[in-house]
């Protein structure tokens, strides 16, 4: 969600700046737009609402560029997707420029001040507030630095802001406030780069720093300055070795069929230095030095999303693997509502980007209680795992495709893990043999899944006219539903929802009828026969029954109208498999559909706003 960019070189810059922005596109946004300090000492500013090809068709003869400049892509918060509300963001006398991530709580109070101070508003942005402001002081005060100071401590809310401002060439201020997602600036011999996340300042960089909560910076050229509490900070700087990934689609079309592939790789790598086959251990250990699991008597899980619905499912396996009582929590709900944690609980959040600001939230109050936590992440050094410490990386790398593929199975794997490695000491029973034995075939199992995908693109070509849909499943096949759901909604704009199958008696049952495709989760485990009554009870009101299944020959052919079938497994590893068979469905459904599936409307990638 939202992205800043920002650069400081002896060349020019408006090339990086695009680059960058292109950078952040997986990000999710719906405008674009930057602030170039071109030659003449003013500040050009080119914005439009749309995609960044909108806005490099647009700009195509526009010749202005310069040494520094800011970059941003939008997802609006506060006013439509519009040329006018893009951001960079001027104050009023068109001195200051600033890109905003984030949401300014109290500027309608601020608004109303500046307005009755004489000032002009020209945009719906809370953004707009912030570069007023800044000018307000600085009318006062002629002071920048000072004046953006003093706007820092006048508002509420969340954000992550990067200006220029005219009177101050060579310098990019900026700060951070709440949470808004990360900002790290990286420095080489000749250049300043500034951006969202680390990987669009990888290929320009030899070191960065990251700026924390209640950070304001100045940079030039030379050096950067770092200032919290009026006081000069020395922050680390962190030398760039890792080789830059290569993004790429290979063959597919798109970057989320590129990833969905890539699943049976990510999960045979998590194996690495964490799963001894030999002597059926798993090791956390390194990864989680310094924490003592011992005394641990619960487990609080923490996410959104797809992140969620992972935690959801961890909460079967941490039950009853490791034999420790697991609540799972949708965090945006946990923040506010007075929560009680007992002592000896350990907490677990969950984000793929490590910057959903309803899982920080989270996770700060959780910190503020002094319980011990993790993080999993996909993303290293993560604003996340400065709050929790302790981090456990999923491995997927990066994910381009808003809707998580990779890093929901990803995220699951990690938490089988670590279900087994507490129940090492917890409950050194459990059918460890068997998991074992199932587990080392898993990625071929899900490669055979991805190599054998006609018959599931054939019923999704098929299906792709229903407009609503419904998933079923008990157990651990609940949460695979739920995300099933989540899948088709994000990537289709098809109406679907997930329930425990016990539930649809409860009401969902009377939306049954021949225009509602019922997908049924059914597998060899304990639910297998509740799960029979239940698609029966579906086909018995002229439902439309699609079982997902690896017991087919338990099941008659009159009691279902199609059928997807996967291998058998132990059932508690059923899911990966079953998620898999589920993305396929509802990736080409939407192709189907003629939408985007990389990046589907409305949705950001990293949510970095409540
Ligand atoms: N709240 C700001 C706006 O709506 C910033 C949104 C963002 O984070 O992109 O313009």
């Amino acid at each position: 969600m939202c992205g800043i960019v920002g650069y400081i070189s002896n060349h020019c810059v408006k090339s990086d700046l695009i680059k960058g922005l292109k950078k952040l596109e997986y990000r999710g946004y719906d405008s674009v737009g930057i602030a170039l300090f071109d030659v003449n000492q003013n500040i050009k500013v080119l914005k439009n609402s749309g995609q960044i090809k909108d806005f490099i068709s647009k700009y195509k003869n526009d010749t202005s560029d310069g040494h520094l400049g800011i970059g941003h892509t939008r997802w609006a918060t506060h006013g439509v997707p519009s040329d006018n509300n893009s951001h960079p963001i001027f104050d009023q006398n068109e001195t200051i420029a600033l890109v905003h991530n984030g949401i300014i709580e109290n500027y309608l109070d601020i608004k109303k001040e500046l307005i009755d101070e004489g000032f002009k508003f020209k945009t719906d942005t809370d953004t707009e507030c912030i570069s007023n402001l800044i000018s307000y002081y600085k009318n006062k005060n002629k002071d920048t630095l000072r004046s953006i100071k003093l706007t820092f401590q006048k508002i509420k809310g969340h954000a992550v802001v990067a200006i220029i401002s005219k009177e101050d060439p060579g310098k990019i201020f900026g700060f951070k406030k709440g949470l808004a997602g990360s900002l790290r600036i990286g420095l080489s011999s000749n250049k300043i780069s500034i951006a969202s996340d680390l990987e669009t300042i990888k290929s320009t960089s030899e070191k960065y720093i990251s700026i924390d909560n209640k950070e304001i910076f100045v940079a030039t050229l030379e050096d950067v300055l770092v200032i919290s509490k009026d006081k000069k900070i020395e922050k680390e700087w962190i030398s760039i070795d890792e080789k830059s990934e290569t993004i790429s689609k290979n063959n597919f079309d798109f970057f989320i069929e590129k990833e969905i592939h890539e699943q049976p790789e990510v999960f045979l790598s998590n194996f690495q230095n964490r799963v001894n086959f030999s002597s059926k251990e798993i090791d956390f250990s390194k990864e989680l030095k310094g924490l003592n699991l011992d005394e641990i008597k619960r487990i609080n899980l923490f996410g959104m999303g797809t992140s969620y619905y992972a935690c959801l499912l961890a909460s079967y396996w941490l039950e009853q693997i490791s034999k420790i009582p697991t609540q799972c929590h949708n965090a945006s709900e946990f923040t506010y509502r007075n929560p009680l944690v007992e002592e000896n609980t350990l907490a677990i959040s969950v984000s793929q980007s490590g910057e959903t600001a309803d899982t920080l939230s989270a996770a700060n109050l959780i910190k503020e209680m002094k319980i011990p936590q993790i993080a999993i992440t996909n993303t290293n050094n993560s604003e996340l795992e400065k709050v929790t410490k302790n981090c456990i990386n999923i491995g997927a790398k990066t994910e381009i495709g808003v809707a998580s593929t990779k890093t929901f199975t990803a995220t699951l794997e990690i938490f089988l893990l670590f279900a087994m490695y507490l129940a090492q000491k917890r409950n050194p029973g459990y059918p460890k043999t068997k998991i074992f034995q199932e587990l080392k075939s898993m990625p071929s199992q899900i490669e055979r899944i991805l190599d054998n995908t006609k018959h599931i693109v054939d019923l999704a070509k098929l299906y792709s006219k229903y407009d609503n849909f419904l998933f079923l499943g008990r157990g651990y096949n609940y949460p695979v539903a739920m995300e099933a759901a989540l899948k088709l909604k994000e990537l289709s704009y098809v109406h679907a929802e997930g329930y425990p199958a016990g539930e649809m008696k409860h009401g969902p049952i009377s939306l049954i009828d021949s225009k509602m495709p019922v997908f049924c989760i059914i597998t060899e485990g304990s639910h297998r026969d509740k799960m029979i009554s239940n698609i029966r009870e579906v086909k018995s009101r002229n439902g439309k029954v699609i079982v997902l299944t690896n017991c087919s020959e338990k099941l008659d052919k009159s009691w279902y109208d199609d059928i997807i079938i996967f291998e058998k497994t132990e059932d508690l590893l059923s899911p990966f498999l079953s998620s898999v068979s589920i993305q396929i469905f509802a990736v080409n459904l939407a192709l189907a559909r003629n939408l985007d599936i990389d990046k589907p409307r409305n949705l950001a990638k990293s949510v970095t706003v409540e």
